[in-house]
């Protein structure tokens, strides 16, 4: 069997997954670069800032749907069967506003707040709320089973199973796609997979214009919400959000947020900080059960990421950029926005078609 070399570019939960899905075929030889690793925290880094918890929000016909779906039975066989990954199941309770339709954040929930949406057959449990159980300034609610990641545990358990696949991982910055292929601890590689989230927009080869950053801020605390808590908006702007999930594992509770569209600002702002967790006290009062009070969170931190948004979605596909040397195949995976966990293996499986299809098109033909 001949081997073809392949170079990720990215250790986000994008490039880990992908390097993974990938690792499973033994004719590809694969090297991940990156500049950030599991363990770092950096503006330019999004996956440990996530939650991270399953919310479906795919529109129909949309690629995340398509990913979403393919990715929930990955997620729940690793939640079942592997728990050192890092994920356990939360029940996952959505609340809808009807003043939210048309907000930033109404947007991006319009799927999630349906009373019969499209993936009450994927999620386990589903089902609508009973109006006594919906806070005071919610319209809707459903309910349905989920998980939520401790990214903390599982970023560096998808890089430890790429390891023991014989990936090998490496520190680098590529500053022109180009130069990936160099990258190959044994070689030059025939194929490059382009999982750089945000900085896609500032890739030399790559440079792409509509990728831009969704600004979410957060909170952890060690208080225990017992279920997880989202409102498809809030009474403070129309990019202020409200959801509350208690990572596995110890990894306390993730407690947000906002989604400001074009704002890179890395620093916490503390205004906005007050806001998420008055809301969050107030949505969910176990919280703080025995005062009812903000000053009932013991806060562990308060952080800042930045979604890798992209106006026409996600982009998972190949293309084919001319080198100096050689022409090279980039298969591109980023984009992913606010639900790149919640993707991750959809997106994979889909570049693992891709890369399959080149390196066997680039098969030597047997001889008769
Ligand atoms: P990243 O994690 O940003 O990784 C990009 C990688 O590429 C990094 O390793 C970086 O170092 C590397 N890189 C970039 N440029 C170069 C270069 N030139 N050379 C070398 N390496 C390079 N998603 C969910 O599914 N569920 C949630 O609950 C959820 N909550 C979120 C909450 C917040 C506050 C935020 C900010 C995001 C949330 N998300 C959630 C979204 C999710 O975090 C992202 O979609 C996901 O992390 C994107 O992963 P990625 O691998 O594409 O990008």
């Amino acid at each position: 069997m001949s081997q073809n070399n392949v170079v990720v570019v990215g250790a986000g939960v994008i490039g880990l997954t992908t390097a993974l899905v990938l690792s499973k075929h033994k004719n590809l030889n694969i090297t991940l670069v990156s500049k950030h690793m599991p363990g770092d925290y950096d503006i330019e880094y999004a996956s440990p800032w996530a939650g991270a918890n399953f919310m479906p929000v795919g529109k129909e016909g949309s690629k995340l749907r398509a990913f979403e779906r393919a990715t929930w039975p990955e997620i729940d066989r690793i939640c079942r069967d592997i728990p050192e990954a890092g994920i356990h199941y939360q029940e996952c309770k959505v609340y809808g506003r009807k003043k939210d339709e048309g907000t930033a954040v109404g947007i991006w929930f319009q799927e999630l707040i349906k009373e019969d949406p499209w993936f009450k057959d994927l999620m386990p449990e589903f089902k609508i709320l009973d109006k006594s159980e919906l806070p005071p300034s919610c319209n809707t609610g459903t309910s349905f089973k989920s998980v939520c990641i401790n990214t903390a545990i599982y970023l560096p358990w998808l890089l430890g199973q790429c390891l023991k696949n014989n990936v090998a991982i490496k520190r680098g910055i590529i500053n022109h796609i180009s130069e990936a292929p160099s990258h190959h601890t044994t070689g030059t590689a025939s194929v490059v997979i382009n999982c750089t989230g945000l900085m896609a927009s500032k890739l030399g080869g790559v440079m792409d214009t509509t990728v831009y950053p969704g600004r979410g801020q957060i909170a952890i605390v060690r208080n225990e919400p017992g279920a997880m808590h989202t409102t498809s908006g809030t009474d403070d702007g129309p990019e202020e959000a409200m959801y509350i999930m208690q990572r596995a594992a110890g990894g306390g509770t993730i407690i947000g947020g906002c989604l400001q569209h074009g704002n890179w600002d890395s620093q916490v702002d503390p205004s906005l900080a007050n806001r998420i967790l008055q809301r969050a006290v107030d949505i969910c009062p176990s919280l703080a059960p025995k005062t009812g009070k903000v000053t009932e969170l013991s806060i562990i931190r308060h952080g800042v990421g930045l979604r890798p948004m992209r106006e026409d979605g996600i982009r998972v596909e190949k293309e084919l950029i001319g080198t100096r040397d050689q022409d090279l195949w980039v298969v591109h995976g980023y984009g992913h926005a606010g639900y790149g966990y919640q993707s991750s293996f959809g997106s994979a499986f889909a570049m693992e078609e891709l890369v399959l299809g080149i390196v066997n098109k680039n098969a030597p033909k047997a001889k008769l």
